[in-house]
């Protein structure tokens, strides 16, 4: 698939009215960064970190994260790469850890609640990621907040490090920008301040699907049941689009309905300006970007949500035919 879509590798995502979007790729493993000269994203959106967590018999160690971050960063060539810190619990267990019996794990004590609890293993993770920096660019994204002092507890937990970090004399990084996944539809409705405390904001859609809708990512007998371009689903991200917007907050959409080329193209017509997604799917999501005038698509899903269509999908793909034809 990289092949067929290689003529368009250098080129950008621009649509046929003159919109840019960027792509960027997600990864989790070192062995993914070869891709990111392969697929010509703009940098790595979103690293899940919790693979070298899973993939281990117990906890790594401090110096080789901070190793093996440090291999990340120079391998991205100064591309930028947002790290995510530990996504654990509800699908991903670590097998050393011990932990609760929970009637419900998706909703239970999972990513930044069992970092904030116990903070030890979250701190360790910070001081890896702030000495491979170096000198250099930092990005950092805490995952699942659903509230506001979650970020702000994230943020001084990492601020502590940081500080902790220059007095033992290590060199920090040039710039850091910190983060906070959306994964929640409260964050929809934060406080303007959390818009504002944000570097950046990136909507783990697959996520806030999941909860939108109360159906289970993980439960074949209700995953496919709501289409990511059901019209109330689009219009929670445009009312995201339009708090970032306020308040300047650079966005960005990493869930694996990124990867998809007609959602893609539905969220960049809801005002989406970045998409993070599977390497392998740069090259089709940015293949149908160059096709078409985004303003047209826009039109027809507002169209269609004032019709009262329950899904926008039957006349976007009307539309498109119309455009590609
Ligand atoms: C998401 O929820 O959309 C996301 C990108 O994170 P993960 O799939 O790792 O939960
Ligand atoms: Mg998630």
């Amino acid at each position: 698939a990289q092949k067929r879509y290689a003529n368009l590798r250098d080129l950008p995502a621009e649509t046929t009215c003159g919109t840019v979007i960027g792509l960027s790729m997600n990864a989790g493993l070192m062995a993914d960064l070869p891709s990111l000269a392969g697929s010509g994203a703009d940098g790595v959106g979103l690293f899940r970190t919790e693979l070298q967590f899973l993939a281990n018999a117990n906890v790594p160690r401090r110096g080789d994260l901070a190793g093996l971050y440090a291999r990340v960063m120079q391998a991205a060539q100064g591309k930028p790469v947002v790290f995510r810190t530990l996504d654990i619990g509800s699908d991903k267990v670590l097998p050393y850890m011990r932990r609760p019996e929970e009637p419900n794990p998706a909703l239970g004590w999972r990513a930044i609640r069992v970092a904030l609890d116990r903070p030890g293993v979250m701190r360790m993770q910070l001081q890896a990621l702030i000495r491979a920096a170096a000198g250099r660019p930092l990005h950092i994204m805490f995952p699942f907040i659903a509230q506001l002092d979650e970020f702000r507890n994230a943020r001084a937990l990492l601020d502590a490090e940081i500080e902790r970090e220059d007095k033992l004399g290590h060199a920090l990084p040039a710039e850091l920008r910190v983060g906070a996944m959306l994964e929640t539809p409260s964050m929809a409705f934060a406080p303007r301040k959390f818009f504002e405390l944000a570097d950046f904001i990136s909507i783990g859609g697959n996520d806030l699907k999941q909860f939108f809708f109360a159906a289970d990512r993980e439960n074949e007998l209700v995953r496919r049941r709501y289409d990511t371009l059901n019209t109330s689903f689009l219009t929670l991200i445009e009312m995201i689009v339009n708090r970032c917007s306020d308040t300047g907050t650079p966005l960005s959409f990493c869930g694996e309905d990124a990867g998809r080329p007609i959602e893609a193209l539905c969220l960049s017509a809801m005002g989406l300006r970045a998409l993070s997604m599977r390497p392998a799917s740069i090259g089709p999501v940015k293949h149908l970007i160059r096709r078409v005038d985004l303003s047209e698509i826009r039109q027809a899903i507002l169209d269609a949500r004032d019709r009262g269509d329950q899904s926008v999908r039957g006349a976007v793909n009307a539309c498109l035919a119309d455009m590609l034809n």
